[in-house]
């Protein structure tokens, strides 16, 4: 259109002028259009500098502009973030960096986060850049661990300070559980590699065999009855159960009918008080409030001495509106700084004291995982050397 436009212009200034007078108009004409194109181009050219993430590469850093853009772009980031000089000084901060350490541009990094294993590390980093990646602790009451990562970019080196201590605890707990495994299964077999060795030098009587038998055959159940639990807790950890309507008074009772040999055999005497609970439904995945009752029962038998007492009782709470089933015992008890522990894997209080006793310390750690998953909680509560009360949770809503 606009190329039509002008022929139609310069005919008409044909018809006009003359030929030298034309001749000079072309000529501005032209030289219009040249710096037309120039303009057009640096502009497209600019727009595409803009525009390409090579922009950030080929932009200027001493440009006001592209700190503005690079300060923008940092802030959409949730953990902080630091541009450095070459000194290890700050040159911008993300909103993130300046929530957690203020605002501190040309100051050191290292007068920034004061930790200690932090200011060791980026003072390696400073002499050579291949330590470049790095996981520092902060240290009490936070107890966190972070974990930076540094890049260069243009005159820039960008730190980035990502908080790693979930991954870090996490892969802890991983290299724990593996390591308390390994323990308790190693224990009971090295009992039963060490019987089987004295059963083969045929020098003991068969009376003396048979006991060293009866030690392997208890031994290799111990180890059965951990896999057991292994795999139950692995179960509760990754399988989301359908739950199902369950009548709170007859579970008890089945497993009640379970211990009552067991309790008599002891001397333990175990009262019930589960009347108003005849009534009582609760929704729950199917056998895992069997797993939770025996879990408590064998533990108030297995902690309690001769001629104490153990009681179950199981009513509604109408004021919190909430069921609960109570196993309380007047065993050896659980010291306060214990108490918060008992429920983690593989814990037992003071082995020695426990040593008689069977056991792996997995049972309360299914026991407040499956109540977890059937929405329900624990409470514990116990008096050292007098008795433990576990009383169970169940909402309503
Ligand atoms: P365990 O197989 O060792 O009994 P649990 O997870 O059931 O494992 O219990 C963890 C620890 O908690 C036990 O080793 C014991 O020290 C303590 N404990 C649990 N129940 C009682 C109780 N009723 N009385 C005293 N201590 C208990």
């Amino acid at each position: 259109m606009i190329i039509i436009a002008l022929i139609l212009i310069n005919l008409i200034l044909i018809s006009f002028f003359n030929f030298k007078t034309i001749l000079i108009i072309l000529f501005f004409e032209c030289l219009s259009g040249l710096i037309s194109f120039a303009f057009l181009k640096r502009k497209s050219l600019g727009l595409y500098k803009f525009s390409s993430s090579q922009r950030i590469d080929n932009s200027n850093i001493n440009d006001i502009q592209s700190d503005k853009y690079y300060q923008k772009l940092i802030d959409h980031f949730d953990f902080p973030i630091f541009f450095l000089d070459k000194n290890l000084e700050i040159k911008i901060q993300n909103n993130q960096s300046i929530l957690s350490y203020g605002k501190n541009t040309s100051l050191p990094v290292s007068s920034v986060i004061r930790d200690y294993e932090f200011i060791e590390n980026i003072g390696k980093f400073k002499k050579n850049p291949k330590f470049n990646n790095f996981i520092w602790k902060k240290e009490l009451p936070e107890r966190k661990t972070y974990k930076a990562q540094l890049k260069y970019f243009n005159n820039f080196i960008v730190l980035q300070v990502l908080d790693f201590t979930q991954e870090n605890n996490s892969k802890k707990n991983q290299e724990l559980y593996l390591t308390n495994l390994t323990h308790e299964l190693k224990t009971p077999l090295s009992v039963i590699i060490g019987y089987l060795e004295t059963i083969n030098f045929h020098e003991f009587s068969l009376e003396e065999n048979k006991s060293f038998i009866q030690i392997i055959n208890s031994k290799s159940f111990e180890m059965k009855n951990l896999i057991d639990q292994m795999l139950k807790l692995s179960e509760v950890e990754n399988l989301v159960k359908t739950k199902i309507k369950i009548n709170v008074f007859e579970t008890i009772n089945r497993s009640i009918n379970n211990y009552r040999e067991l309790f008599k055999k002891k001397s333990v005497t175990l009262i019930t008080d589960l009347d108003s609970s005849k009534n009582l439904f609760i929704d729950f995945a199917p056998n895992d409030l069997d797993i939770v009752l025996n879990n408590l029962l064998s533990n108030a038998l297995n902690y309690s001495e001769s001629n104490t007492t153990v009681t179950v009782f199981a009513n509604l709470n109408i004021k919190k509106n909430q069921i609960e089933i109570i196993v309380k015992d007047q065993g050896i008890g659980i010291s306060s700084d214990n108490l918060t522990k008992i429920t983690e894997k593989f814990y037992r209080v003071d082995k020695s004291r426990n040593n008689l006793i069977q056991g792996h310390g997995l049972g309360l750690a299914i026991t407040t995982e499956i109540l977890a998953k059937n929405g329900c909680r624990i409470d514990i509560s116990s008096d050292l050397g007098k008795g433990s009360a576990f009383k169970i949770i169940f909402p309503l809503s």
